[in-house]
């Protein structure tokens, strides 16, 4: 049980960052929310779980806004025990069109904001000598595909700083791994269905969109993934250190 533990979960107003932190509530946990979007949505769908929930709206690609938003945490819960980086984005171009500011950002959101709430986590879950560290990577962790250059490279970072961090915490009761989904069907996927889409027909854009790289040929689920992540939480975790788990339908068998 995650009872009197709190979890910050990054771009959990949406999708994946929702389902684990409605996993992790079940489980008892406090949760701290951030995304933009619609947060009371998010907060009231967590909120019905019982525990105490709050949201700050930090934008990831921000620095300092980071560090507002570890501060409020110490205030409103005391510390964060479970810190799961999920916040990020998609953009889709050759790397020689790939617009410079989109690199940026798709680098600021999904690699360096998993480096600033890490770094300013670390000390007090050292302090207590428990912590969890969850990078949400992606299957594009690990293997690329065409199109995806920054996404794939700030995927592949994540994988590297979870490496390094496990090792650094490797003799504490701090945990840090990555969990890399495949085709989760969230609006950030739903976006390249759409963009895929011919003649209206949006059901075999996304048969296609599954067929070219997930075997199972059907979505890995927002709670499925929460399940992952509340195992990683759980003690039976505690020796599971620098992993890159794939939850990916197959897509990295081939
Ligand atoms: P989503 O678009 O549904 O959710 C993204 C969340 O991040 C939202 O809450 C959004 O508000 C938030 N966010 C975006 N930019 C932000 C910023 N600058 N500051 C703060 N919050 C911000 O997408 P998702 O599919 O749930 O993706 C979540 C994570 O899972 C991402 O890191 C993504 O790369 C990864 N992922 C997704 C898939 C998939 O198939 N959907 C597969 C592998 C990995």
């Amino acid at each position: 049980s995650l009872h009197g533990k709190t979890a910050l979960v990054t771009g959990s107003t949406s999708g994946i960052g929702l389902g684990i932190a409605l996993e992790l509530a079940k489980a008892g946990a406090n949760l701290l929310l951030n995304g933009f979007g619609d947060s009371e949505a998010a907060l009231n769908a967590v909120r019905a779980h019982g525990g105490s929930v709050a949201y700050h709206p930090a934008d990831m690609s921000k620095p300092e806004e980071i560090e507002a938003m570890m501060q409020f945490a110490v205030e409103q819960f005391g510390a964060v025990d479970i810190l799961v980086n999920n916040a990020g984005i998609q953009y889709v171009a050759p790397v020689e069109e790939f617009p410079v500011k989109r690199w940026d950002a798709i680098i600021a959101i999904n690699l360096s904001s998993a480096f600033h709430t890490t770094r300013l986590v670390l000390p007090a879950m050292r302090t207590r000598n428990w912590g969890r560290i969850i990078n949400i990577a992606s299957a594009h962790g690990l293997a690329a595909s065409p199109g995806k250059s920054a996404y794939v490279a700030a995927k592949h970072g994540l994988i590297g700083l979870t490496k390094s961090v496990a090792l650094e915490t490797a003799t504490t009761g701090i945990t840090c791994n990555a969990i890399c989904p495949g085709w989760v069907l969230t609006p950030l996927v739903q976006k390249q269905i759409d963009d895929r889409t011919v003649d209206g027909d949006s059901a075999r854009a996304r048969h296609e969109l599954l067929a070219e790289k997930q075997p199972s040929l059907d979505f890995v689920t927002p709670a499925q993934l929460g399940a992952l992540a509340l195992f990683l939480c759980s003690d039976a975790a505690d020796q599971v250190r620098g992993a890159a788990w794939n939850m990916d339908g197959g897509w990295l068998a081939q």
